[in-house]
């Protein structure tokens, strides 16, 4: 006879590792939802937890990071009954019942024990073995790199037309560089746009100043320039990789399993998928199992600051409901346009276009069809049209995508509301 499975007690002693956005928010949470336990928070950085996505958009407008604190989402002082900052965790055991790290500060190693550990660990900028001084931009050291060297007349090239490249590439264009962004897919973002949409992005990069070449591999990067596969060397004084990040999780191996990008599996409470109850991870560390929109990789801003509230609820039981499962959602400045993007874009999906691209505000919505013909709304993506993201974001967080009337939802002037009707 099986006894009935029993919740596990909450724990005494959690400990954070990473002090960003997700980290913060996490140690927040606990105290919130009432954790009166022994709160440890361990994080690399020595700087108090900054905003990270206005050191793109506002590289020359704010000089200083934008702190947490400042904007309202708790100090880590006041949260924390031991906070070791500029320490990095290096090794971690963990099983069902507890978790122990290894942390290295200037001082040494020590150990710390605890019955949870919350890994908040973020990614970092990718960068490619043997290209030589090639800047990335993730940090306020970074930023202030940046700002240095990015003057008016400079010839900046970007490699990457991803989000990050593409904003980096709007305000130096602004501030009177010359600007060329190379991209190696066929257009911007089309890994995460696809095709189709991607291509509506390119005439935004003329439009702004930019240089924009799609297609263009760069095989060798240093100080003075970028090599293509074609053989032709293009000269910069600055150059900047935007390539992806690559979640902090390599001291994990071997300790939990890993998605094939290096983050750590995920449910919606941020449980380990296929590891030791004692750990749990959340924001850029982390790719979420969604039952509506299948796995769906961290880092989105959104993410960190919205999934420890379920995390920690989960953890302490202070919430008899299943975690929620909010849609994905990104949003982005670049090139003179605000955009969203909310669900997840799944490959090969129509899109139907609510407005005209080039003549002001429009919204790209991918839906698929059902084996009945049901047309079904899986994303959109939001150009300088705020009045659709409300609708997409609470139709597109329901349990299953919502029926989408196509025929009305192309018609901007028709409330995107009122097309969808919940599965
Ligand atoms: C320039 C820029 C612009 C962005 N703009 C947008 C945007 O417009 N929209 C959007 O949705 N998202 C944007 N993002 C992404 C967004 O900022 C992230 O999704 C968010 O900051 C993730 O927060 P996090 O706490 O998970 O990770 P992080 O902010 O990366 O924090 C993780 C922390 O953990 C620390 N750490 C790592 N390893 C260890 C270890 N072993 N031990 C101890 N500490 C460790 C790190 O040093 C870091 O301090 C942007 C990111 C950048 C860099």
């Amino acid at each position: 006879m099986s006894l009935p499975s029993r919740p596990a007690p909450p724990p005494s002693r959690v400990t954070v590792v990473g002090t960003g956005l997700a980290g913060l928010r996490t140690a927040a949470e606990l105290r919130a939802q009432g954790f009166a336990g022994v709160l440890t928070v361990v994080g690399a950085e020595s700087l108090p937890p900054y905003d990270r996505p206005p050191l793109s958009k506002e590289l020359f407008s704010r000089t200083e990071p934008v702190w947490l604190a400042d904007e309202g989402y708790g100090e880590l002082p006041a949260l924390a009954d031991e906070l070791l900052v500029g320490h990095r965790a290096v090794h971690l055991e963990a099983d069902d019942d507890d978790a122990r790290l290894a942390v290295d500060s200037p001082d040494g190693r020590r150990e710390v024990a605890s019955d949870v550990v919350v890994l908040a660990t973020g990614a970092g900028a990718l960068t490619v073995p043997g290209w030589r001084d090639v800047l990335t931009l993730h940090d306020p050291d970074d930023a202030e790199r940046l700002r240095e060297r990015l003057r008016p007349g400079v010839r900046l090239a970007v490699i990457g037309a991803g989000w990050i490249g593409a904003e980096l590439a709007s305000v130096a264009a602004e501030q009177g560089a010359h600007v060329t962004v190379l991209e190696g897919g066929p257009v911007p973002l089309g890994h995460v746009l696809g095709p189709d949409v991607g291509e509506l992005v390119v005439p935004w990069y003329e439009a702004h100043g930019v240089e924009l070449r799609c297609g263009a591999t760069v095989t060798g990067a240093d100080a003075e320039g970028v090599e293509l596969a074609d053989g032709e060397r293009l000269a910069a004084d600055v150059v900047v990789a935007a390539v992806g990040v690559r979640p902090h999780t390599r001291w994990l191996s071997g300790a939990l399993p890993l998605t094939p990008r290096g983050a750590v599996p995920v449910d919606l409470a941020g449980r380990v998928r296929g590891g030791p109850a004692s750990v749990r991870a959340v924001g850029d560390c982390a790719d979420r199992t969604s039952p509506r929109d299948g796995l769906v990789a961290g880092a989105h801003w959104d993410g960190a600051l919205n999934h420890p509230s379920a995390l920690v609820a989960d953890l302490l039981g202070t919430s008899g409901a299943p975690a929620p499962d909010p849609a994905p959602y990104v949003f982005s400045t670049q090139l003179g346009h605000d955009l969203t993007v909310v669900g997840q874009v799944p490959p090969g999906a129509e899109v139907v276009l609510r407005g005209e691209p080039g003549a002001g505000p429009w919204t790209a919505l991918y839906v698929t069809r059902d084996a009945d013909g049901t047309s079904r709304l899986r994303a959109g993506l939001t150009v300088d049209r705020p009045r659709d993201v409300g609708p997409l974001r609470k139709a597109l967080s329901a349990p299953r995508h919502p029926a989408v009337d196509v025929a009305a939802a192309s018609d901007p002037s028709v409330q995107l509301r009122k097309t969808l009707t919940p599965a």
